[in-house]
């Protein structure tokens, strides 16, 4: 078994082996649409989620009928099942693919599909504890951020200036100071005791990891205003914010310790982060077939 295979127009290969014309419309408009799926102990997690956000994505570009010959809940385990690999993310790419470059749709469209496997590992427990920090940039984004467009530059800027800035994320923020989301995953607060995120809009991406985060405090009987915050509201000292965290598939949740200048929490991991994330991680074993992990919430109790 060989690692990183990739399957592509409805054959699988090694991934060094995938060819894409160079007029794909991916490549020269980025007229297409992705995702991205975590894998641990070689089990996928919310495929259904994924691929039905994939689903939304195409209507939305107008790409419809494309994926009857592609049956991806299964291509998804084939791959992973082919790789060998425990933990993974698999990446999902659909364009409208190749048609000499012109803007108009082409008649009728011949899309490009792939998705391949690649190792990767996730947060171990001291990098969930330590946290992270993000860099607040103006939003200068599209009006359609809930479509998993491959038009990533905004946010390949964002991440590169919080990058430089000695930042791991990007922070998303309005002209008005509305915090939307980060550069590759959405962000909540806890403002008074309310756990908040920005609503569902065409501002922000509905990310699947939010939707479980919110989930996960419903099952434990803490509610989510899903309500917009600005930027003061959670990093003004005497603004109520106690935790703030982001979510995103590639590293669940993390407890935000700065945000600009602004220490979160004195730099440390909040207790609803904490126990919203156990609820999460001990979802994900069992989908994989693991041991429960270890609980963060007691680590942090010392
Ligand atoms: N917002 C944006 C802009 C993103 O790129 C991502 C990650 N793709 C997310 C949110 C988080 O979404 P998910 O939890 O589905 O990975």
């Amino acid at each position: 078994m060989s690692d990183e295979i990739l399957y592509l127009n409805g054959q699988f290969m090694p991934l060094s082996e995938g060819r894409v014309n160079v007029e794909d419309r991916g490549f020269q408009l980025g007229d297409g649409i992705y995702e991205v799926v975590k894998v641990l102990n070689g089990h996928p997690m919310w495929l259904e989620d994924h691929l039905t956000r994939l689903r939304a994505s195409l209507k939305a570009i107008r790409l419809v009928d494309t994926l009857a010959a592609h049956p991806l809940e299964e291509v998804v385990p084939e791959l992973i099942r082919q790789s060998g690999l425990g933990n993974a993310t698999v990446y999902i790419q659909v364009t409208r693919g190749y048609a000499p470059r012109e803007f108009i749709f082409p008649h009728p469209p011949e899309p490009t599909i792939l998705a391949y496997v690649r190792a990767k590992e996730f947060p171990t427990a001291d990098e969930i504890m330590r946290g992270t920090t993000l860099h607040p940039v103006r939003d200068q984004r599209w009006a359609h951020c809930d479509i998993k467009s491959t038009n990533l530059l905004a946010a390949v800027l964002a991440k590169e200036e919080a990058f430089e800035a000695g930042a791991d994320e990007a922070l998303f923020v309005s002209q008005r100071g509305v915090v939307r989301e980060g550069g590759s995953s959405n962000v909540f607060a806890v403002v008074e005791g309310v756990i908040r995120t920005h609503p569902l809009s065409n501002r922000i991406l509905g990310g699947i990891t939010r939707k479980h985060a919110i989930a996960a405090a419903h099952r434990i009987g803490l509610s989510v205003e899903e309500r917009a915050f600005t930027l003061p509201e959670i990093t003004d000292p005497e603004g109520g914010c106690s935790e703030v965290f982001t979510a995103s598939t590639a590293k669940d949740l993390l407890p935000v310790r700065q945000i600009g200048e602004a220490v979160i929490h004195g730099g440390r991991p909040g207790d609803i982060t904490l126990e919203l994330l156990d609820i999460m991680r001990a979802e994900q074993a069992f989908m994989a077939e693991m041991e429960l992990p270890i609980e963060l919430s007691s680590l942090s109790r010392g």
